[in-house]
């Protein structure tokens, strides 16, 4: 069975899932969700979704790991007490089994795990024989390669539609920025997929939410997925980046038309992004030439070495289609402001 458009997820309310970044207790996972049901957000038209990871994909093997099976029980809890539907993610085929086995709702893959289709294939296999065991899952959710590879993000969301569930692709940006290019780009080759976007991973910063949110409704994405923690200082994974469920109705929106122009402008203040920190991090660089100058008494100004630098860009720009006159003042302008770190420093 293909995604078909009237799938569980092609929805027309906007969805938020929102819940902590891990389940530490159940305690706090049932707090948190009753603080979210509380608000109510169903009755304003919005998709409401509960999410806790059970299973945590860390970078340190020292940092939690994640409660495990226990606390897929208390997902269950959420279900029956809250009426709300819950969502996890899994990293493993059998961690996707455990999780169907429970009546879990939703199932996500995270950025990490997008890094491996043959983990992805395997997942999606675990579904698929789950499912055929009498597995209740509505849909699945595909977060973004880590890395920028709108390709590997669509391939792992056509894996995934071979279970016969409506698939859904989530913007979680590589790393705590957004990449608007690659979203762009996925959208492009699947518009039918519906996209959320994870204003918590892709900051880092619980500050930036609210904004992102804003963002993600102004580019029309169909929702988006949220920390959310009754006490985010304390959370044993992802802090910094969590919000409190009574700040959930700041960050809701309302669906708008957008045109590409939108889309477009998003991506050249992306790209200015990049230039302007790829310059800073020269700068950067051109302050360590400077010390290592001064302790060689070497002259800041080597005029052999700025043609050098000027040449190999005059060549690259013939082949990238710069004219030659742009070429030449940035690389000048470059060169003054590095020669003018080194000297001030
Ligand atoms: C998460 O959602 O908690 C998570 C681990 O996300 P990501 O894979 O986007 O880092
Ligand atoms: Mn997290």
């Amino acid at each position: 069975m293909e995604n078909t458009a009237d799938c569980d997820m092609d929805i027309g309310a906007p969805v938020i899932i929102a819940g902590p970044c891990a389940a530490e207790s159940r305690t706090q996972v049932m707090q948190t969700a009753l603080e979210t049901a509380a608000l109510g957000l169903q009755e304003k038209g919005y998709r409401i979704i509960f999410r806790a990871g059970i299973w945590k994909p860390r970078t340190s093997p020292e940092s939690f790991q994640g409660i495990g099976d226990e606390g897929l029980e208390w997902l269950q809890e959420v279900q029956r007490v809250t009426g709300m539907e819950v969502a996890t993610e899994a990293g493993t085929p059998e961690q996707a089994a455990k999780a169907v086995r429970a009546g879990i709702d939703h199932l996500w893959t995270g950025a990490r795990t997008g890094a491996s289709p043959m983990m992805i294939q395997q997942i999606a296999d675990a579904v698929t024989e789950a499912q055929r065991d009498g597995g209740q899952l509505k849909s699945l959710l595909v977060k973004n390669p880590m890395h920028e590879d709108a390709a590997l993000w669509a391939g792992n969301i056509r894996r995934m539609q071979k279970t016969g569930l409506p698939v859904t692709a989530i913007h979680r940006g590589c790393g705590h920025r957004p990449c608007w290019r690659m979203a762009w780009k996925l959208s492009k080759m699947m518009p039918d997929v519906p996209m959320l976007l994870d204003p918590s991973h892709m900051s880092g910063d619980s500050r930036q939410v609210q904004e992102l949110c804003r963002t993600a409704a102004s580019l029309d994405y169909d929702g988006v997925m949220i920390e959310v923690h009754t006490c985010p200082s304390e959370a044993l994974s992802d802090a910094q980046q969590q919000i409190k469920p009574e700040e959930l109705p700041q960050c809701l929106f309302k669906r708008q038309q957008t045109d590409e122009l939108v889309w477009l402008r998003q991506q050249i203040d992306e790209a200015d992004d990049d230039i302007w920190n790829a310059i800073a991090r020269r700068m950067e660089i051109s302050r360590e030439i400077g010390e290592w100058k001064r302790g060689q008494r070497m002259e800041v100004v080597q005029p052999a070495r700025f043609r050098q630098v000027q040449e190999r860009r005059l060549s690259w720009a013939a082949d990238n289609g710069l004219h030659e006159d742009t070429v030449r003042a940035i690389t000048e302008a470059l060169h003054h402001e590095s020669i003018r770190t080194q000297q001030h420093d």
